[in-house]
């Protein structure tokens, strides 16, 4: 009866051992299925590897199997090895910073090395498990130093940065405190000895932790990643009008009246491109001025096109005056640059409206006033660059609009068109 009831309690300790391993492949399945929707993230199937890995690292313990004392710690070990050296990996390679398989094959070999010295040459079991917990334990805050980038990152980096950072930093005092300098002898002692317990549980908690922050970096990945195809122009290469509001709502009351300017660029009788040459030919003219648009602003800059031949600029930062000469040096460079056609070159002109922020502006007054100036330019001629001041200027002094010349105009030659304009 006694007997029975002694094997009741091995079965149910068995089961309840299995539980952590079997938790690790649920997380493993999860990092497959999150593979298999974007397979170009290679991290996450090395993250599924390491928690098939590690549950069976866990099961070789507990199933005792190969049996024998010996090839079970240097299987287990190896195996669990493994699967930090793996999961240390796939976060590394999702920041793209990877140790390569030469430096992790060395790294394993070195662990099985001294587990098997310490085992077959030297016996002794405490340096065994000082060996691979301070070793996964370094390996882990050495992950954790290549990616201090992700400290400052989204919350989600950071997340995964503090629980990679405390994981592994927990198993210092966790070793020191639970193991000290000896060990139980026999293995139903080691079993039931707070270390392991501690290890269990610690792993389980730690271990399940990671797993989720990774996770949710993730999927912030993709979301981020979707986000910015949504928002961009394909043609060009810039923000569409979606994206372009959507950031340039955010940044607009970050700026003071007059602190902040939006040039609108319109291509001039874009219409006779197409119809003259074809729409392929208009795209590749439309592809060309959303490059130098981009190539001619500051990593601030908002670069956007709102549809057909219309592009926008949002300079954060800028006033009046150096809005317009932004406006002006592009506007040259785009007239003197060749545009490549089937069977020859193309000038191409655009005109632009420049406008600053005023107080009490929204996106959209913001838009309709600096508008209204491309439509003046439009009217009185096209190829130039009206702006709230030019405008004022036209009305008091100059019949029929006002053409910005900008003395630096002349100094403008043609190898603009080969390097970003110095902006
Ligand atoms: P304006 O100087 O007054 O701006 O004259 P425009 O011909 O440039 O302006 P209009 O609005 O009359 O014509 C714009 C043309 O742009 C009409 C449309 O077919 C073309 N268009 C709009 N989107 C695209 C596009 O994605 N690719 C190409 N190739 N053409 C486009
Ligand atoms: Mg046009
Ligand atoms: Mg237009």
């Amino acid at each position: 009866m006694e007997s029975l009831s002694e094997m009741d309690g091995v079965v149910v300790k068995t089961t309840l051992q299995l539980i952590a391993p079997g938790i690790l492949v649920v997380f493993g399945v999860a990092f497959v299925c999150a593979w298999l929707i974007e397979r170009k993230r290679h991290y996450l199937f090395l993250l599924a590897g390491a928690c098939v890995l590690f549950a069976l690292g866990s099961m070789s313990q507990i199933l005792s199997w190969p049996p024998g004392a010996g090839p079970n710690a240097i299987v287990s070990g190896a195996l669990y090895t493994a699967a930090v050296i793996v999961a240390v990996e796939g976060i590394l390679l999702r920041s793209g910073k990877p140790l390569g398989p030469v430096i992790d094959m060395a790294i394993l070999a070195v662990f099985v090395l001294l587990l098997a010295y310490f085992f077959y040459i030297d016996r002794n079991v405490v340096a065994r498990v000082y060996i691979q917990n301070f070793g996964y334990g370094l390996l882990m805050v050495i992950a954790a130093w290549r990616l201090t980038a992700l400290a400052r990152g989204r919350y989600v980096d950071r997340a995964l940065f503090w629980v990679l950072v405390l994981f592994g930093l927990h198993f210092f005092p966790r070793t020191l405190l639970t193991v000290g300098f000896s060990m139980p002898v026999d293995r139903t002692a080691f079993a039931n000895s707070m270390f392991w317990q501690a290890l269990q549980l610690s792993l389980a908690v730690l271990g399940a932790g990671l797993a989720l922050a990774i996770l949710a970096a993730a999927v912030s990945d993709m979301i981020d990643d979707l986000r910015r195809e949504r928002d961009l122009d394909l043609l060009t290469g810039i923000l569409n009008r979606r994206g372009f509001q959507e950031r340039v709502s955010v940044h607009l009351n970050k700026y003071g009246p007059g602190h902040a300017a939006l040039a609108l660029c319109d291509i001039d009788n874009f219409k006779s491109i197409n119809d003259t040459l074809g729409h392929d030919v208009g795209d590749d003219v439309l592809g060309e001025v959303g490059r130098m648009l981009r190539s001619s602003s500051r990593k601030r800059d908002i670069v956007g096109r709102l549809g057909g031949e219309e592009f926008a600029v949002f300079l954060p930062d800028t006033n009046e005056q150096d809005a317009v000469d932004y406006a002006e040096r592009l506007r040259v460079a785009i007239a003197q640059n060749r545009f490549v056609i089937p069977g020859g070159v193309r000038q191409v002109t655009v005109s632009f409206g420049v406008g600053t922020l005023q107080p009490e502006d929204s996106w959209l007054s913001l838009y309709k006033r600096v508008d209204g100036r491309l439509y003046e330019a439009k009217r009185t001629g096209r190829n130039r660059t009206i702006s709230d001041a030019s405008s004022s200027i036209s009305a008091d002094a100059t019949a029929g609009g006002a053409e910005y010349r900008l003395p630096r105009l002349e100094s403008l030659d043609g190898a603009m068109n080969e390097r970003p304009l110095p902006i």
